[in-house]
């Protein structure tokens, strides 16, 4: 699949230009690289998202359910243990705090999105739901909204993820939503995507697409974005209120970027905060076996935008790997893309080895078994701590995004770690 035609589904490639359309860029990333057929469509998303999803009513309904549903707001934890463990001086990390969303309905910060663009697509008078999904939680969260709303809903999968993440199938199946395993490319995410769009374009009129991250073409980085920053905005107020001041970093880990950037907006136009995104290493950066596409990608286009991509020399998109299938993905959403490049944000990674280390560190320190995606950011405290806390000169407070549990990962857990009886 070459990178510049990857959803084009077929028919002409057209990159949207003109003014509604830079609407649509972050800096040179973003935009609106579709089939034609999808561009009415996309214009009525970028409309709705002004004058139905960011309008007082719509937000009441909707924070409404986050609240008596999803169990909103999320508490913000001071992990206390886990930061004398990376620091037992207190030289570099003076507070750490966990903006808790894996304490959400279905386990992780997904579900904010989903109940946002289902409730959405009713208003639209969309009689069904697509979905696209890697590991299976956006297509829990997705199914789960759809039982809530009573709509059909279909979840694209690739036949490789289907076989890795059978709990979720199942999950999705009694929920009532209909999962279709994809046997094409690679059989995982990014080949879902591209067949929730083949299915979009065929049905466009009656179907919303409800795209899991803040990827995709135009409005779809900035409506998921809208929506996730209620982690940010919320964590904004908790963190003030329980320290009297903003922290020096916010961090969350970065797949397609929804949970990261729901995070940063709440503290973007706070200077003094830094933030900092964690991608998957895989086997190391160095190896080829990784999802770092900040990190060791190029520019190029994937799913309708113009971002970070992992491809080759020829600009043929190359897999990812990670441990967590929720990170294992060669794109990334275009908002981080220009983070990156301004210099607003910082974006390092961490290896499955790291990663799953992080897991049992945090479960023993902190009673809490996290996903193996938020393992990722969790294992870069210590590093970033030492150094902001250098720059400053003094130790720092950070804030970190618990995207998710790690219920789902337990089947790789156990066959990954080394389990102790006891202390
Ligand atoms: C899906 C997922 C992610 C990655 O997705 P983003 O869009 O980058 O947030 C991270 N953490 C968890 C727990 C997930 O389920």
């Amino acid at each position: 699949m070459l990178a510049s035609a990857a959803m084009s589904a077929g028919q002409t490639t057209t990159a949207a230009t003109g003014a509604a359309a830079r609407d649509g860029y972050f800096g040179e990333f973003g935009g609106r690289f579709v089939a034609e057929t999808l561009v009415l469509a996309l214009e009525e998303l970028t409309r709705a998202m002004h004058d139905i999803v960011l309008q007082p009513d719509f937000q009441r309904e909707w924070r409404e359910l986050l609240a008596s549903y999803v169990g909103r707001p999320t508490p913000l934890t001071e992990a206390k243990r886990l930061a004398r463990a990376i620091d037992p001086s207190g030289a570099f990390l003076a507070r750490l705090f966990l903006k808790r969303e894996d304490l959400c309905h279905t386990g992780a910060h997904k579900i904010n999105n989903a109940i946002g663009q289902t409730l959405l697509a009713k208003k639209l008078g969309k009689t069904r739901i697509i979905a696209e999904t890697g590991a299976g939680q956006h297509g829990v969260a997705t199914a789960t909204a759809c039982a809530l709303f009573d709509l059909p809903c279909v979840v694209y999968m690739g036949e490789e993820d289907v076989a890795r993440q059978a709990p979720n199938v199942g999950r999705m199946r009694l929920l009532g939503a209909e999962v279709v395993p994809v046997a094409s490319g690679s059989r995982t995410l990014k080949d879902a995507m591209n067949e929730a769009l083949r299915d979009w374009v065929t049905n466009v009129r009656t179907t919303h697409y409800c795209i899991g991250s803040a990827a995709g073409p135009h409005p779809y980085p900035e409506l998921v974005a809208s929506l996730q920053r209620v982690i940010g905005d919320e964590a904004r107020v908790q963190i003030l209120e329980r320290t009297g001041r903003l922290p020096d970093a916010a961090i969350a880990c970065v797949g397609g970027g929804s949970n990261a950037i729901g995070l940063f907006r709440g503290f973007l136009a706070d200077e003094s905060v830094a933030l900092y995104g964690v991608e998957a290493a895989g086997h190391g950066v160095s190896s080829g076996k990784h999802a770092a596409t900040l990190t060791a990608g190029r520019i190029g286009v994937l799913h309708g935008a113009r971002s970070y991509v992992l491809c080759n020399d020829d600009g043929q998109i190359e897999e990812a790997h990670s441990i967590s299938a929720g990170l294992d993905y060669p794109g990334v959403g275009p908002e981080h893309s220009h983070l990156k490049d301004t210099g607003r944000a910082t974006y390092i990674s961490a290896t499955d080895d790291e990663a799953l280390a992080a897991v049992s560190q945090v479960a023993r320190l902190e009673g809490i078994l996290t996903a193996l995606e938020t393992a990722h950011p969790f294992a870069k405290l210590g590093v970033i701590a030492a150094e902001l806390a250098g720059k400053r000169g003094r130790p720092v407070d950070l804030l970190m995004c618990s995207s998710g549990r790690g219920d789902k990962d337990l089947e790789t857990l156990l066959r990954r770690l080394p389990l102790g009886s006891g202390r």
